[in-house]
């Protein structure tokens, strides 16, 4: 093994050694359905990165290609029968490739100067609206940048409708419980969630309060780390968490809750990412301490069974709630507790939407097939609504709505219980 695969202090590559090469992992990989090709299917990963980090093949293009095209859905991990982490390898072997050259440019600017801070995100916001304004969009096709125009004109769906106003000056600070208390928990209000869906984020502390909880949304919260660490920047991804377990550390409460998919699943993992470090104990307690909403919610009385219209909702399982932390049923309860409505199920419904935070910009025309099959799935349901617990699963079900004409409405599952229940206390 590499010295820079043991300073990434994995276990994927050990764990990889117990690929059987079985193949049984291709048949739910959709990188590999898309293309057909074995460097895109988890098993071909497990033999590339070994490979890399046996010294036996060089860090080239190509195999940072190949990995980078890797959703981590963690389809694989799920299911292989020899308890192989793929999600693990591929994610130390971006780290050991990151390690040599760096993050690129604009991911550097985007990941570490921008997205962890408020003020600047909020910056970006104002420049989106402006692009949006001066329909710059039009203008770049007439400027001969045809190599990016797909993921322009992704950019351009995934931005049409975001408010952009964030959610943070209004969350922040402690929120107080409604009726019986039931206990302090802090919430995690994710960048993404804050940024692009500030109604979710609004309505998961209503409805904690509600449900007799005092909600704390501290100050000084940053990026929860998963878009470094995707991109293989682990000492970021660390330097990230610390800040976060900092913000949290005198707020005194007994869960820390959030209604990001992707955020829960990465914050939960703080233990094993901060192995070793100052922090190790601290970052092991709040593992601990976190959990999804639907988790919390369905864990108490739900919404009164009665008025209501009816509604047909199909549910999206994002991956990292799914087979990241083991969460179907919670949020299926969640929506069935909703007077009038009527829950339909989707065929493959924890299969990946394509979104996988900035993949769907990386790799325009995967991305584009993988969700082109989701959005048929949820054709065939007939649903007026499709729900989801993850913001970029939203914001990639939303740009598949509007690219194939459907009129369906994408929402969180919180949303549509604080409609609900808003509904019937006005009535
Ligand atoms: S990773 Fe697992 S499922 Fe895939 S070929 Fe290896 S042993 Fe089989
Ligand atoms: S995590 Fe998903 S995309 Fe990546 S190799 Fe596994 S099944 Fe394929």
């Amino acid at each position: 093994m590499t010295a820079t695969f043991k300073a990434q202090n994995g276990f994927g590559y050990p764990d990889s050694l117990r690929c059987l090469r079985c193949g049984l992992c291709l048949a739910v990989c959709p990188t590999y359905r898309e293309r057909g090709l074995e460097p895109a299917s988890p098993r071909g990963r497990v033999a590339l990165a070994q490979a890399f980090a046996e010294g036996r093949l060089k860090a080239t293009a190509g195999l940072e290609e190949h990995l980078a095209a890797c959703l981590d859905c963690l389809a694989c991990t799920a299911m292989c029968p020899a308890g192989v982490r793929i999600d693990a390898l591929v994610q130390e072997s971006r780290g050991a490739l990151a390690q040599r050259r760096g993050l690129p440019f604009l991911k550097r600017v985007a990941l570490k100067q921008v997205l962890p801070h408020p003020w600047r995100r909020g910056v970006a916001a104002q420049a989106v609206r402006l692009y949006r304004r001066l329909g710059i969009l039009a203008q770049t096709r007439t400027l001969g940048l045809k190599r990016w125009q797909p993921t322009w004109d992704i950019a351009h769906g995934l931005l049409a409708s975001v408010p952009l106003d964030g959610a943070r000056p209004r969350l922040e600070g402690t929120h107080p419980a409604q009726g019986e208390a039931k206990g302090r928990v802090g919430f995690f209000l994710g960048c993404l969630q804050g940024l692009a869906f500030p109604q979710v984020a609004q309505a998961s502390v209503a409805l904690l309060q509600r449900q007799g909880y005092e909600v704390v949304v501290p100050p000084g919260l940053t990026c929860c780390g998963k878009p470094l660490a995707a991109h293989g920047d682990l000492a970021g991804a660390r330097e990230q968490a610390r800040k976060n377990l900092r913000a949290f550390a005198s707020a005194g409460v007994e869960a820390i809750v959030t209604d990001c998919a992707t955020c829960g699943d990465f914050l939960q993992g703080y233990g094993r990412l901060l192995e070793g470090d100052e922090m190790a104990g601290e970052a092991r307690e709040f593992s601990g301490q976190v959990q999804d909403i639907s988790c919390l919610l369905s864990c108490s009385p739900g919404p009164a069974r009665d008025g209501g219209k009816p509604l047909r909702v199909t549910y999206h399982d994002p991956c990292h709630l799914a087979r990241g932390q083991g969460l179907r049923e919670e949020p299926r309860r969640l929506l069935r507790s909703i007077p009038g409505l009527e829950l339909v199920e989707m065929a493959e419904s924890d299969g990946c939407c394509g979104g996988a935070g900035t993949y769907n910009l990386e790799h325009p025309e995967l991305s584009l097939g993988i969700l082109k099959r989701k959005m048929e799935n949820i054709a065939a349901t007939g649903a007026a609504v499709v729900a989801s617990g993850c913001p970029g699963c939203l914001l990639q079900l939303r740009l598949g709505a509007q690219r194939h004409g459907l009129a369906l409405r994408v929402a969180h599952p919180v949303e549509l219980i604080e409609e609900s229940l808003a509904a019937s206390s006005s009535s």
